[in-house]
């Protein structure tokens, strides 16, 4: 793999025709190690985020030993890169075949459910294992997130004392996990999940050994700067140390954005500009899926050297496609005199950016080389990179 200085040196010196997926190995590092040192239980990678190989390696050298899969593709491909990683099926409506192979292929012990059906369905495929861990999902609200996750799936209040007394019944160890949305603005988002949690619990009055927070743990986007994460942390160690459950239970929670989106970038070139439009390489069905379809904004730059001095103004995007619906509204603030030929980088995309890529009319290749340089924003620059920092406060939109 190409390795470059910084993102415009790379654009400067290689001019590509193709989209260029800008990895950071040393901000995907940084992320889990302030996941594996300052949150308060195991931090498990949630690998739908962005499943590539290097990056599960990269994760798992910094201490991520756990991963949260959902696929038995998933399952497959973790297994194949980390043979000692522990892997726990957190979808929790699974094909049975997927969990046999799961179970006696792979090791897998650990998995989600929201139904008495889905636990009937563990219990066959696992031909009754004593040995299960079995979380069940309890719906909570996504009213504090960005991305709701609250329709799918998840026990209604009415239903969980049931599921959970039955789940106890067929667990060596009973868990109880939530997803509050993905992106969720504040602390908040956790202690109302947990109080419904403790609601559960009491319902049921049975034993808990784990209770596992899910994902949604914030990047940093422009117009979405979440408060540092060290406040999400003490709010759910709280709100865990405070619940009826046994002495020896464990606190887990599953990233998947807060891991990886300072992970990788996108290096698009402008095809053409037709007023305050940019027609680029990349798009809804490459790379920018969140910016078309939940009108995401993601940082931008122009990579031109010497630097553009006219004002920034608010462009939005076409992708490469012939749809209509390849489009991604922004605005992304640019340059007012951004051409065709130019180079943008777009930021924060190595969570649900390079994982979402198909190849549609023939628009799915993509290079991918590393840079050195830091991320276009970041939630964990600590002391020894800038003495002005606070660990795990906001760093605004960098320019490099
Ligand atoms: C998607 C997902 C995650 C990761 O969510 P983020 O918002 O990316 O942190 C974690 N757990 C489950 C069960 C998920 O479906």
């Amino acid at each position: 793999m190409h390795k470059h200085h910084s993102a415009l040196g790379l654009a400067a010196a290689l001019r590509p025709v193709q989209p260029v997926t800008l990895i950071r190995p040393h901000a995907a590092q940084r992320a889990a190690r302030f996941f594996v040192e300052k949150f308060p239980g195991r931090s498990l990678y949630a690998v739908k985020a962005n499943p590539s190989p290097d990056l599960l390696q990269i994760l798992w050298d910094s201490g991520i030993t756990h991963f949260d899969v959902a696929s038995i593709a998933e399952v497959r491909l973790v297994s194949k890169i980390l043979p000692e990683a522990e892997l726990c099926f957190m979808h929790p409506v699974k094909a049975e075949e997927a969990i046999r192979e799961a179970y006696f292929n792979h090791g897998v012990k650990t998995f989600s459910l929201d139904t008495i059906e889905e636990l009937e369905k563990i219990q066959r495929a696992t031909r009754h294992a004593s040995d299960l861990t079995l979380a069940v999902r309890l719906r909570v609200s996504s009213d504090h997130s960005k991305l709701s996750l609250a329709a799918k799936f998840g026990a209604d209040a009415r239903d969980s004392a049931e599921l959970l007394m039955a789940t106890r019944q067929a667990a060596d160890t009973l868990g109880i996990c939530f997803h509050v949305g993905s992106q969720a603005m504040t602390p908040k988002a956790y202690l109302e999940a947990m109080e419904q949690v403790r609601a559960a619990i009491v319902a049921a009055a049975v034993t808990v050994d784990l209770i596992d927070v899910g994902g949604g743990f914030p990047s940093v986007y422009p117009g979405m700067e979440p408060p540092p994460l060290e406040g999400y942390f003490q709010a759910i160690h709280d709100a865990f140390e405070s619940l009826p459950i046994s002495y020896s239970a464990e606190l887990w929670c599953e990233p998947g954005r807060a891991l990886c989106a300072e992970y990788a970038s996108l290096l698009v070139r402008v095809e053409r500009r037709r007023g305050d439009e940019l027609y680029i390489n990349d798009g809804a069905y490459g790379a920018l899926f969140d910016a078309a379809h939940v009108g995401w904004r993601f940082p931008v730059k122009l990579l031109r050297e010497p630097e553009s001095n006219t004002r920034d103004m608010p462009f939005s995007f076409y992708g490469p496609t012939c749809d209509d619906m390849d489009h991604m509204a922004g605005p992304f603030m640019l340059p007012g005199d951004t051409k065709a030929g130019d180079y943008i980088e777009i930021g924060m995309l190595g969570a649900y950016g390079c994982a979402m890529r198909t190849a549609f009319n023939g628009f799915g290749d993509v290079e991918t080389v590393e840079a050195e340089d830091e991320p276009m924003a970041s939630l964990y620059m600590d002391e020894s990179e800038d003495p002005v920092r606070k660990p795990g406060t906001v760093v605004s939109i960098k320019r490099l």
